[in-house]
């Protein structure tokens, strides 16, 4: 059954805020790569390289032959239900406050027995069902037991819910509204059900086409931002910081320079300014605000979005200064997921291939919309995932990535993209 949400009550001010607890979140340093899979939305399980046996819990040694020789590698989650039942008073503290709470085992293809979540729209047992793993709220890999056929959001289930960061009935602070990608995440954000979506604006005495259009959006309040002045952060942190839900930060400041091409460091300071200092700024405002705020359940915050770009993880020389600007940005944004990581605040980014706006112009197709990259947004919040990587060129340069991260500079600096 899939349940609608229902607007939650408004938060008695007198009623002291609780402290976040979380899941447990202790795993062993091999259980790891089950979680580096979930982040990016993949379920991964250990395979013997010699005698092929699949692993599950994650171990060391191979359970039938003793072989180190263990590679992860992506299941599909199929398998049968084999039990399932209801929780009423679970051990741990996380689970209890949230009780009754469905588990159950699932005997997946392959020969391994998994113990997990299980979505309240799988029938009872015996059944054929799909596992996903899933971050919890705690940022570890979780194994959730879904239909085997229909495609259902964690979030139509309102006890996995919290596994999710879905936008829907949130308050939500977009950083900036009036690039492409901005206006584009607002709109989504719209059509996703956010209550409140506050779009930040600098420079308002510049007119961009489609932004004043937003203001007809029942749920847009414009409000003065520029991430570049601490002082426009800080007062605006102060007037909403205390309500934001959801914060995306779209701020981008991309001039198409390499090394060579232009004198002078101002416009690489300028993408600095925006595009890492400007997230600092970001951070420091509104981090403290919304880790004190992550426990309050359905009126509580739970998510910090970055827009960042697959120039972060090898430079393209093309676009050097701004690779190496967003490159710092992705390095801040990775102490700021550790820092929210405790209070269960998720931080999720977003590393989109060249965007069709004017500062890819130059760039060969394919280009992805600002529209995809929105719709890639919103299907990362009402999931789990905390890595997005959208669209075909994005997908492109993480798996050379993976593959190889030398190979891919020096295809990079061939021009090669
Ligand atoms: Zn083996």
């Amino acid at each position: 059954m899939v349940e609608p949400f229902k607007r939650p009550k408004r938060k008695n001010p007198i009623v002291p805020t609780r402290q976040p607890t979380l899941p447990p979140s202790v795993r062993s340093r091999v259980a790891l790569g089950l979680t580096a899979a979930a982040a990016r939305g993949r379920f991964k399980l250990q395979v013997c390289e010699d005698c092929g046996a699949v692993q599950y819990p994650p171990r060391e040694v191979c359970r039938t032959c003793l072989s180190h020789r263990l590679v992860w590698r992506t299941h599909d989650g199929r398998g049968e239900l084999l039990t399932d039942t209801v929780l009423h008073i679970p051990q741990e503290l996380f689970f209890r406050e949230r009780s009754p709470w469905r588990i159950g085992m699932v005997r997946l293809d392959g020969g391994v027995n998994v113990v997990a979540h299980v979505h309240n729209a799988v029938d009872p047992a015996p059944c054929r069902v799909r596992v996903e793993a899933s971050l919890d709220r705690a940022g570890e890999a979780a194994l959730v037991v879904m239909p085997e056929k229909r495609r259902l959001y964690l979030s139509d289930d309102p006890r996995l819910r919290e596994m999710t960061c879905d936008p829907r009935l949130r308050k939500i602070l977009v950083t900036d509204g009036k690039s492409a990608v901005g206006q584009a995440t607002v709109r989504a954000l719209a059509a996703a059900g956010a209550d409140l979506i506050w779009i930040g604006r600098a420079e308002p005495w510049k007119k961009v086409a489609g932004f004043e259009a937003l203001r007809e959006l029942p749920q847009a309040t414009i409000v003065p931002l520029d991430v570049t002045d601490g002082r426009s952060v800080r007062e605006l942190a102060g007037e909403i910081g205390g309500k934001v839900d959801i914060l995306i930060n779209t701020a981008d400041c991309h001039r198409t320079f390499g090394i060579g091409t232009r004198r002078g460091v101002e416009t690489a300071q300028l993408e600095m300014d925006v595009n890492y200092f400007g997230l600092l700024r970001l951070a420091q405002e509104f981090a403290p605000a919304l880790k004190a705020r992550a426990a309050d359940g359905p009126t509580g915050a739970i998510a910090w979005v970055n827009v960042l770009s697959i120039f972060a993880l090898a430079n393209y020389p093309a676009h050097g200064t701004y690779s190496a600007s967003k490159a710092a940005a992705y390095s801040l944004s990775q102490a700021l997921r550790a820092d929210l990581q405790h209070a269960g605040v998720r931080v999720i980014n977003i590393f989109p291939g060249p965007i069709d706006d004017e500062w890819d112009q130059l760039e060969l197709p394919p280009k992805l919309s600002p529209n995809a990259l929105a719709a890639a947004m919103i299907a990362a919040l009402k999931g789990s995932v905390e890595d997005v990587y959208p669209g075909d060129v994005a997908q492109d340069w993480l798996a050379r990535h993976l593959d190889d991260p030398k190979a891919l500079e020096r295809e990079l600096a061939q021009g090669g993209r």
